[in-house]
């Protein structure tokens, strides 16, 4: 536990460490707040967040009649704890069998190695597992996930150049046949943008009920922490055309713009069921609201 929260802590530093400066003064003054506000929107906080976490923050500082600018920053990570704990959920897994995992995001946001990570999760957890390789244009993909599947010994329906909705179709429909716990639909990487694959997200999603009339159970987005606002456009977007259910946000070992995780609370708090903190397998967690604003003002 301890190596993944320094893990974090050292990435997040590149997003801390502007905000956190802002409390070395010897005032509490409009300067110190000024200076925080540019420090919370350069982390990619968002306008509506950095107002929300401003005046959070007078309330807490004119109660607390603190007149130390380092006592600030912990009332800080206590309005930034509060702003994230909506965020803060587990998934759960085993209401139903399987339970459907539909795993969508843009290409490069790290959902091939997400979905390995999860894979592996599962599997430690004493889950079964079958990945479905709906991503049926690039081989590439396919194989990527085959690697993953061979690395935890866990069943893939998979098929060259075939509809993603049949396969998905098909994959859930074998889940239910061999009584696993879980099946991932791996998706194509996609722009909210590109409104044809949105169409086909939709479909695949249709189609995925009719093979199992409750799933798919969860519908996630895989975002890279490191782009900012952009991450928070995609959640609206993919959020409009499917209904997301939960998210990862990956790369946030090392990103100046952890902010963005305030700006979906603020926004559109769905969720957030894992952390990518690293490209190792390993390198997955459980989003902890205190942990994450801890790290981020460490
Ligand atoms: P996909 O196109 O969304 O499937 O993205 P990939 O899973 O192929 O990942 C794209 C790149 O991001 C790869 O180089 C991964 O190793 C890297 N990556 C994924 N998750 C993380 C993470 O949490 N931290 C870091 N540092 N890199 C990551």
């Amino acid at each position: 536990r301890q190596g993944w929260m320094d893990r974090l802590k050292a990435g997040l530093r590149k997003t801390g460490t502007s905000i956190t400066t802002v409390f070395t003064g010897t005032r509490i003054d409009d300067a110190l707040y000024e200076e925080l506000e540019d420090a919370l929107l350069m982390a990619d906080t968002g306008v509506k967040a950095t107002q929300h976490l401003l005046e959070d923050l007078k309330r807490r500082v004119k109660e607390s009649k603190t007149t130390e600018p380092a006592a600030v920053k912990g009332l800080l990570a206590e309005a930034l704890t509060d702003l994230l704990a909506p965020l803060q959920k587990p998934l759960t897994i085993g209401e139903h069998q399987p339970t459907v995992l539909m795993v969508t995001g843009v290409n490069g946001a790290g959902k091939t190695t997400s979905i390995g990570k999860l894979t592996k999760h599962l599997a430690d957890n004493g889950q079964t597992v079958l990945l479905a390789a709906a991503d049926t244009f690039r081989a590439a993909a396919r194989e990527q996930l085959g690697v993953w599947a061979t690395r935890n010994t866990v069943e893939i329906v998979s098929q060259e150049g075939g509809d993603p909705a049949a396969v998905s179709f098909d994959a859930v429909s074998a889940g239910k046949a061999r009584k696993k716990d879980v099946v991932l639909v791996d998706t194509a990487g996609r722009l909210p943008t590109q409104l044809h694959l949105m169409e086909e997200l939709k479909k695949i999603k249709r189609v995925v009920s009719k093979a199992d009339g409750t799933a798919p159970h969860e519908v996630l987005l895989v975002i890279d922490g490191n782009t900012g606002q952009n991450a928070l456009n995609q959640v609206k977007a993919f959020d409009e055309a499917l209904g997301l259910t939960g998210l990862i946000v990956t790369k946030l070992d090392g990103t100046a713009k952890g902010g963005v995780l305030a700006a979906i609370a603020q926004e559109k708090p769905i969720p957030v069921y894992f952390i990518g903190v690293g490209e190792k397998v390993e390198d997955l967690e459980t989003f902890n609201a205190r942990e994450f604003a801890q790290a981020l003002l460490a």
